[in-house]
C-alpha cells in the first residue's frame, strides 16, 4: 500500500471549500476595507459585503439578520452566550444546568462563571449519550435562568432532543442555549421553530476559514440581551466589538450558502461511506460502536476496539490516516475521554477508542483504505497482546489479579 494522507478529523476542523476561498480573495486586496469606515466606498463595499455574508449565514438557521452576532469562533460564541446571559439575568437567577458531555468551551465557562457565584448543574447523560428529559426538567429550580446543551456531540455525533428541550424550557420560562457547532450546516438547524433561544457556531466546522464564528440570538419572543464580553468601537449592536473579519465572513456566508444548497447530497453521499466504514471495522471481533447509533451525524463514528490500545493504533498506520483517539493528553500524562467516560466507558475501552469523522472531500477509496489499514492495525496489536491471547483463550478477565502498575 502506497503512503497516503487521508483526512477522517473533520469534527476537529474542516478544509476551506476552494469556493470559499475564492469568495474571500478580493476582501484581502482591491475590497480591503473596514466594514466600519463610513466616509469612502473602501469602508461601503466591506459594510455591503458583511450584510450580504450576514443575510446567507441567517438563512442557513432561518434566522433574522439581526439576530446573528460575528465572533471569534465557537469558543468565543459559548463565552459570549453563558457569560453574557449570566450577567445580564443574574438579578433573575444565578443557577445554569448543562451537561457533563458538553464541549471544553461550555464546560470550562460555566466553571467559570461558578467561582463569580453561579450555581451550575453538569448532569449525566444516558449510556447512549442522550440526556434523559426527566431528569433535565427535575433540575429545574426557580432560580434556573438556562438550560445549555449542545445540538450534536463532537466525539460520538450523538444528535440531542432538541425539540423536547426547548418545550421543557418554553413550559419553566428558561432560555435554552446550544452549541450547535457540529450540527450547523449538515443537518437542518432551526432554532426558532425548536424554542433555542441563543446558538453558537463556527464556519471552519463547515468548510469555512478558521477564526470566525456566530452567535444567533433571539429577537422577538422573547428578545434576548446578552452582556458584551468585548468592549470597544461598539460593532455587532454593541455586542462585540471589535473590527469585523471581512474576509473571514465573507467566507463564512458563502461557506453556509454552500452548505445549504449541497446539504442533502453531502449527507446522503458522507453517511454511505461512514457506514460502509462502520460495517468494514465490525467484521473485527469485540468491536463496539458509541453512543446512539439512531440520533446521530451521518458523518461521525466513534468505535472502541477493546484490548487496544487507541494511540498506540493510530501508531501503525500514523502517517496515513489523520484521525482523533478517545484519550486526551492533558500536561502529564493521556487521560480517558471526558465524554465516554460520561457514556459510562471503563477507562480502557475509552482509551481504546478511535473518533471517525468524514467529510464532504472525504472519497470511497480513501475509506477502503482505512479499513484495511486500521483492521491490520487492530489485528496486529492484539496478536502483540498478552491480554488478547488470555481473552482468546477464554481466560475471564474479570477475574484475573493484575499486578499493580
Ligand atoms: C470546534 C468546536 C468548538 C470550538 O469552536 P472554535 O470555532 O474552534 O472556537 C466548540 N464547540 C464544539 C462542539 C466544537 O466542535
Amino acid at each position: 500500500m502506497a503512503a497516503r494522507n487521508i483526512y477522517l478529523d473533520n469534527n476537529a476542523t474542516t478544509p476551506c471549500d476552494p469556493r470559499v476561498v475564492e469568495t474571500m480573495v478580493p476582501y484581502f486586496f482591491e475590497r480591503h476595507g473596514n466594514a466600519a469606515s463610513r466616509n469612502h466606498p473602501f469602508g461601503w463595499v466591506a459594510e455591503e459585503a458583511v450584510d450580504y455574508a450576514r443575510e446567507q449565514v441567517a438563512k442557513l438557521i432561518h434566522a433574522d439578520p439581526k439576530e446573528i452576532i460575528f465572533t471569534s469562533g465557537a469558543t468565543e460564541s459559548d463565552n459570549l452566550a453563558l457569560k453574557g446571559v449570566y450577567e445580564m439575568y443574574r438579578r433573575k437567577g444565578n443557577h445554569i444546568i448543562s451537561l457533563k458531555t458538553e464541549h471544553k468551551a461550555v464546560i470550562d465557562t460555566c466553571h467559570k462563571l461558578e467561582k463569580q457565584g453561579a450555581e451550575i448543574t453538569m448532569l449525566d447523560v444516558k449510556r447512549d449519550g442522550l440526556v434523559d428529559l426527566a431528569e433535565l426538567e427535575a433540575a429545574i429550580q426557580p432560580n434556573t435562568i438556562m438550560i445549555s446543551v449542545m445540538w450534536a456531540n463532537n466525539e460520538t455525533g450523538v444528535i440531542q432532543p432538541m425539540k423536547e428541550i426547548g418545550e421543557i424550557c418554553k413550559k419553566h420560562g428558561v432560555l435554552f442555549f446550544s452549541d450547535a457547532t457540529q450540527a450547523v450546516g449538515k443537518i437542518p438547524t432551526n432554532p426558532r421553530e425548536l424554542g433555542i433561544h441563543l446558538m453558537a457556531f463556527s464556519a471552519h466546522k463547515m468548510y469555512g476559514p478558521k477564526g470566525v464564528g456566530a452567535l444567533y440570538i433571539s429577537r422577538k419572543n422573547p428578545r434576548v440581551k446578552v452582556t458584551a464580553q468585548i468592549d470597544g468601537g461598539g460593532h455587532e449592536r454593541g455586542m462585540r466589538s471589535g473590527t469585523l473579519n471581512v474576509p473571514g465572513i465573507v467566507g463564512f456566508g458563502k461557506a453556509a450558502e454552500i452548505a445549504m444548497k449541497d446539504m442533502e447530497k453531502d449527507t446522503e453521499r458522507v453517511s454511505r461511506l461512514r457506514d460502509k466504514l462502520e460495517k468494514g471495522l465490525c467484521q473485527l471481533e469485540e468491536t463496539y460502536i458509541n453512543g446512539n447509533t439512531e440520533h446521530r451525524m451521518p458523518h461521525v463514528s466513534n468505535i472502541s476496539f477493546k484490548h487496544v490500545e487507541g494511540e498506540g493504533l493510530m501508531m501503525t498506520f500514523n502517517q496515513d490516516i489523520a484521525l482523533s483517539s478517545g484519550s486526551a493528553c492533558t500536561s502529564a500524562s493521556l487521560e480517558p475521554s471526558y465524554v465516554l467516560i460520561a457514556l459510562g466507558l471503563g477507562d480502557d475501552l475509552a482509551h481504546s477508542s478511535l473518533r471517525f469523522s468524514l467529510g464532504r472531500f472525504t472519497t470511497e477509496e480513501e475509506v477502503d483504505y482505512a479499513i484495511e489499514a486500521i483492521s491490520k492495525g487492530v489485528t496486529h496489536m492484539r496478536d502483540l497482546s498478552p491480554i488478547w491471547e488470555m481473552y482468546k483463550e477464554g481466560v475471564d478477565l474479570d477475574k484475573v489479579e493484575w499486578a499493580e502498575h
